[in-house]
């Protein structure tokens, strides 16, 4: 059985980017005749305060995008806030720990800032590796001045996925991406440890997001392959941008959900991002059960998607 799911990081209003994250999850699973999850990922809770995600959730039921398993209806794997599963993260943790894989990282911002690899074009930094080999007795030493990030050292080695959309994908651990963090010095579960022992969990079968995290990747599937875990399969679609080409945040009001609700039905929203994201040529109001018939992968571009001036003609 298809179990598909929705991820959000609800750090600020959903804009347009969220929204068809959550439309092309829903429509992959559903017309596989799938389940889907709801996952809160508020592991930054200073960032992710609860009013964002009650936001969330009422959104997605305006939109009519419903979910299986999640906040409101509940499920076999409650919480679904991330923020409250942080004892899974730490079992991880201390199974990959007891590999000898992790170890304690002392950098300071400025310091990997400095001494990681030029910035590639992703915005991925890899880290130098500067903590890697530090005595016992270096480790206690600095444990003493700073509390450390913890990393998971990776392998000299090249893991190769091929993505539902994307196609083929490959990265070199050890130079594309480097010892990775699993806990930051602030004791904060790192995105990558947290979404495989969550995906995994919940029993996910297919992951939709932006391909901003395709180069993630790479880093989940080798945490899957140390946890004894199953992948799931991953289906990375391209981002919308800002219509002077820039990526979309949620500053850009105009593409935000808060502003579009008082303006536009759900229908006529759904419509038009269906539209954008080319598998509803006439952008006509639809409802989200009514895309299922026009949805296909391969109508959907590979490109990114730049969003015209004026989303909704007065
Ligand atoms: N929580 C992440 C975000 O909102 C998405 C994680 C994922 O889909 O793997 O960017």
């Amino acid at each position: 059985m298809t179990v598909g799911r929705f991820a959000p990081s609800p750090s600020g209003p959903m804009h347009l980017g969220n929204l068809l994250c959550c439309l092309l999850a829903w429509l992959s699973a559903r017309q596989k005749g799938g389940n889907v999850v709801l996952r809160i990922e508020d592991l930054d809770t200073a960032r992710c305060p609860p009013r964002h995600a009650e936001r969330l959730v009422d959104d997605l039921r305006w939109l009519v995008l419903d979910w299986d398993e999640g906040p409101l209806v509940g499920g076999p794997e409650e919480p679904y806030f991330q923020s409250q599963r942080t004892e899974r993260y730490q079992a991880a943790l201390e199974r990959l720990e007891a590999m000898g894989l992790v170890y304690p990282c002392f950098c300071t911002r400025a310091e990997l800032h400095a001494a990681s690899a030029p910035h590639r074009e992703d915005g991925l930094t890899v880290y130098s590796g500067a903590c890697r080999g530090l005595s016992p007795e270096q480790r206690a030493e600095r444990a003493r001045l700073r509390s450390p990030a913890l990393r998971l050292r990776v392998p000299e080695e090249t893991w190769r996925f091929v993505d539902g959309h994307m196609g083929p994908y490959a990265q070199r651990l050890d130079r594309d991406c480097g010892d990775f963090l699993l806990r930051r010095s602030d004791g904060l579960f790192a995105y990558q440890l947290a979404v495989v022992v969550d995906d995994a969990a919940m029993g996910v079968t297919e992951v939709v997001r932006g391909a901003d995290l395709l180069s993630s990747t790479p880093r989940q599937l080798y945490l899957y392959h140390l946890l004894g875990l199953t992948p799931p399969a991953f289906y990375h679609f391209p981002l919308l941008l800002a219509p002077d080409g820039r990526r979309l945040s949620k500053r850009d009001a105009d593409a935000g959900l808060d502003q579009l609700r008082g303006r536009v039905t759900a229908e006529e929203l759904l419509g038009r991002l269906a539209q954008l994201a080319g598998f509803h040529p006439s952008g006509a109001p639809r409802r989200a059960e009514e895309l299922l018939e026009e949805f296909a992968w391969d109508r959907v571009p590979r490109e990114d998607i730049r969003l015209p001036e004026v989303l909704f003609p007065a």
